[in-house]
């Protein structure tokens, strides 16, 4: 039977990145919790086989049952009656197997429930879900909402609510209505304080939220009068149990079947304030969507990984003109690529959530101690990294999930376009990765001020610093050579001083930004282990190298009186 942890040995890989011992040890707080939970960590060892041995049981559960209920789960889909939703049959089989296991919740500390897991190996756990179905991978993985609460709730809303997801119960973020779409500070949902309640009612319509109708809500409305921009938005908690919401319909949708997709209409609905007043865009969103475009990266890393196994399971079983068409350069080259494009975004995956992980621990010790000068200097130099990243991360993981896929159906021919056929259901299911939790132009307007404020440039610079295996020295040098091409780019654009032009070449410097530094991750990755990626290194590199100058030739040519005409 599959295992689609063990089956894939560059997972392990990542979990042993060196880097997970200053994340374990910060995350364990020194092992503290060995004497109060028997499951607790002892040492660093410990902690990393408990993550080995959990991912394990994930790798089987989604080999086992996931996987193979997709098909039927894509098929039926959830139902809609009574302003409820029913998930498909295999869905709740899913739910079931996961909250058997106890792999809700896991990121959360023991004494709620949790398994105190740092977000890299939960963000692992999200990618193989995804692999097996990318639809039921949104229902488990919006469990990463209640990190967003446990950052800014308060103590009792953590003992209440917590507990619950660590246990099974379901989340979700509601945020997008019909006028409010990539520009949330139109969000108009309406909360007003009942003094006679006690509490906050919500008022209005949200559409367009997956799993709408999940046991725990978090949801941003308008909690300040007259206003009309992102300062008189607050975040609130919506729990089901109250009543208020019901889901008018689900929509029917081109993939992820298994997922629910709902309009809300909240009447009056009960909801307690989480955090401060009118931080809910500036501040909660914020923080909340960095962990949803993580965990959107992880379902593309999932999906392209699907997408390669069975381009490549289908390239060797194919014959056309007496031998299997993998032996033709041409379906090669594209298997080449593909696998090239998933390690170089699942470095880039793992890279952010390490970052993550370290400054999100060092946040939580925060609370608990003043931390040291030099604790707070690698908080902020974390954060600043995780930042700039994620953007990345999502962007192009979105995108190379939708181009594996497209070639996988390639791979396929005419097969490809039957439904009989997983890879169109993974083709299906990509599409909306570079659409949800901002679209590829909007990761690229997060990504630009790293760009022009020179992070990125910092950061390949700071990678150009680390000795490479004598292997990989060839690659390296030509790699300096790209990033000389992405900087004098950047320059470039910023000497218009043409915001509407540095807006227009804002995609391919994010774009040439990234594959400079995935290019730099492979080439650590196959220095440290180069019977598992020093093949993509070099492809990649090529790829990359090749997508690096057409930029720079694009932006060197374009004319600008020339664009003028397609605003029209
Ligand atoms: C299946 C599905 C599940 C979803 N789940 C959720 C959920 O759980 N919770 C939730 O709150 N929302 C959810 N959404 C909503 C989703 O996040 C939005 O659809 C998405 O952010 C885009 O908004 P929009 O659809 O209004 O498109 P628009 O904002 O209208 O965008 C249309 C086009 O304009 C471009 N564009 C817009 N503004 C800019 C700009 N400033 N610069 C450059 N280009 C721009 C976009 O890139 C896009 O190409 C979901 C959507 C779908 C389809």
């Amino acid at each position: 039977m599959a295992n689609f942890y063990t089956d894939i040995p560059e997972l392990k890989y990542h979990l042993n990145n060196p880097i997970m011992k200053r994340i374990c040890e910060l995350k364990e707080r020194n092992y503290r919790d060995k004497d109060e939970f028997d499951y607790a960590p002892l040492d660093f060892e410990d902690a990393i086989d408990s993550y080995n041995k959990v991912l394990e049981i994930t790798g089987e559960i989604t080999g086992e049952i996931i996987a193979p209920n997709a098909e039927g789960v894509d098929e039926e889909g959830p139902h809609c009656a009574n302003g409820r939703v029913e998930y498909a049959s295999g869905t709740k089989q899913n739910l079931d197997a996961m909250v058997k296991a106890g792999l809700n919740g896991m990121t959360m500390p023991r004494e709620f429930g949790g398994l105190n897991f740092p977000i890299t190996p939960y963000t692992m756990c999200a990618e193989i879900v995804a692999a097996a179905d990318a639809g039921f991978g949104n229902i488990w993985s919006l469990q990463d909402c209640i990190e967003t609460l446990y950052e800014f709730g308060t103590p009792d809303q953590h003992s209440r609510f917590i507990p619950r997801v660590c246990q099974g119960e379901t989340m979700s973020m509601d945020l997008t209505e019909p006028d409010a779409g990539s520009d949330l500070q139109a969000v108009m949902l309406k909360a007003t304080y009942s003094e006679k309640d006690g509490c906050w009612l919500l008022n209005g319509v949200k559409r367009f939220i997956t799993n709408g109708d999940a046991d725990i809500h978090l949801v941003l409305a308008r909690s300040e009068e007259g206003t009309r921009d992102g300062r008189g938005l607050s975040m609130f908690i919506y729990d089901k149990r109250q009543g208020g919401v019901d889901v008018r319909r689900i929509e029917n949708k081109l993939g992820i079947h298994g997922s629910p997709t709902c309009e809300l209409v909240y009447k009056n609905a009960k909801a307690e304030l989480c955090g401060d007043r009118k931080l809910g865009l500036i501040k909660y969103v914020m923080a909340l969507m960095n962990g949803a475009r993580l965990g959107i990266a992880a379902q593309s890393v999932g999906l392209s990984q699907a997408a390669y196994n069975e381009g490549l399971a289908y390239a060797k079983d194919r014959k056309q003109f007496g031998k299997a068409i993998i032996e033709f350069p041409a379906v090669y080259d594209m298997l080449s690529i593909m696998k090239g494009k998933l390690d170089a975004g699942r470095a880039l995956l793992y890279q952010t959530a390490r970052y993550v992980d370290i400054y999100k621990a060092l946040e939580d010790i925060a609370r608990e101690r003043k931390l040291t000068p030099e604790e707070r200097q690698e908080q902020k130099q974390y954060a600043k990294l995780a930042d700039s990243l994620t953007p990345l991360a999502k962007g192009m993981n979105s995108e190379y999930a939708n181009q594996n896929a497209y070639d996988c159906i390639q791979i396929h021919g005419g097969s490809g376009f039957m439904m009989e056929y997983a890879c169109q259901r993974i083709y299906r299911d990509a599409r909306i990765t570079s659409i949800y939790e901002g679209t590829t132009q909007l990761q690229t307007v997060a990504a630009i001020r790293y760009v022009t404020n020179g992070s990125y440039i910092a950061t390949i610079r700071e990678f150009e610093k680390i000795p490479c295996s004598p292997d990989m020295e060839p690659l390296m040098s030509r790699l300096k050579k790209m990033a000389d091409k992405f900087e004098a780019s950047t320059n470039a654009v910023k000497e218009t001083q043409d915001q509407e032009f540095l807006d227009f070449t804002a995609r391919r410097l994010m774009e040439m930004a990234a594959d400079c530094i995935m290019a730099h991750l492979l080439i650590q990755d196959a220095s440290r282990a180069p019977e598992l990626f020093s093949k993509s290194a070099r492809v990649y590199l090529s790829y990359a190298e090749a997508e690096v100058v057409k930029h720079t030739n694009y932006i060197q040519h374009i004319d600008k009186e020339d664009l003028a005409f397609f605003k029209k």
